[in-house]
């Protein structure tokens, strides 16, 4: 197996409710070099954001609110992802609220790194341990 860090990656989830997203478009595109080494999915309209606006391959699934968190909450109970940057806002009600407590459950159910806010996803992002245990990625040498 090459030790090629170039071939190899983290899974990273990304979510932010609507008052959050310029906070997560914002620590994104700071992170941009790093993230764009990365897996990276989203919902729906998170992922549309990060892709028009900082070119960042992402894979999407449905939006939030349509059950998206439920998807990336499934992706985190089969070992998919990594680490789970979840921008919840803490100011408004939301129509998915059992959603987004299912998602913040399975998160640490299962042991992801979880930020939900800017200082944590830098402290998570630049810490040792998120380059210690990447995946490899499928097809390198
Ligand atoms: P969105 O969903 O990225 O489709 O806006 C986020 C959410 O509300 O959970």
């Amino acid at each position: 197996m090459s030790t090629d860090r170039t071939a190899r990656h983290r899974r990273i989830a990304l979510v932010a409710h609507d008052n959050r997203k310029q906070d997560l478009l914002e620590w994104a595109s700071f992170n941009v070099e790093t993230l764009m080494r990365h897996r990276l999915v989203a919902t729906g309209t998170t992922g549309s954001l990060l892709h028009d606006e900082l070119e960042l391959a992402v894979e999407r699934v449905d939006s939030g609110p349509l059950g998206g968190d439920l998807q990336i909450g499934a992706q985190i109970v089969e070992g998919d992802v990594d680490m789970l940057v979840f921008f919840w806002d803490p100011l408004e009600p939301q129509p998915h609220d059992p959603d987004v407590k299912a998602l913040l459950r399975v998160a640490v159910l299962s042991d992801v790194p979880t930020a939900c806010n800017r200082a944590t996803a830098d402290f998570l992002i630049s810490s040792p341990l998120f380059a210690s245990t990447l995946r490899p990625t499928a097809g390198a040498a």
